[in-house]
């Protein structure tokens, strides 16, 4: 499946999380001080504004919130938001839909990774039915 991604802009905030990227780990901010998870990462907690913040290792597991096809001249892609198990939502890409039935919200996904032009590994997502990936 193809996914229509840029290439990112490294910043100082988002360059540690695309590092993990790159080794296909999906990370979210984790705050130490009032323990919350916060997407994206940022140099402070957005819940308790403390900077006592790193990322922590996400089991890359969800379900679908909301979803939307767009339609190219190149063919469709699936854009939604994703809430992650940690706690926190991710405006990301479907890729393969359940066995037998369009999206849902509510349907479980598990991340899968995606290669902008220029090399840089991206997390989206495909249909969790239990099966190994
Ligand atoms: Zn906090």
């Amino acid at each position: 499946m193809t996914f229509p991604l840029l290439d990112p802009q490294p910043t100082p905030a988002s360059a540690p999380w695309l590092e993990a990227c790159l080794r296909r780990e999906l990370r979210v901010g984790m705050c130490s001080t009032c323990g919350r998870a916060h997407f994206y990462p940022r140099a402070f907690c957005p819940h308790c504004h403390a900077d006592d913040v790193s990322l922590a290792f996400s089991a890359g597991r969800g379900s679908v919130y909301a979803w939307t096809e767009v339609q190219t001249r190149n063919g469709p892609y699936t854009v939604a938001y994703v809430r992650l198990d940690d706690g926190v939502t991710l405006l990301t890409q479907l890729g393969r839909a359940p066995r037998d039935a369009a999206w849902s919200s509510g349907a479980r996904v598990r991340v899968a990774w995606a290669a902008a032009p220029g090399g840089q590994w991206l997390p989206v997502f495909e249909a969790d039915e239990g099966d190994d990936p």
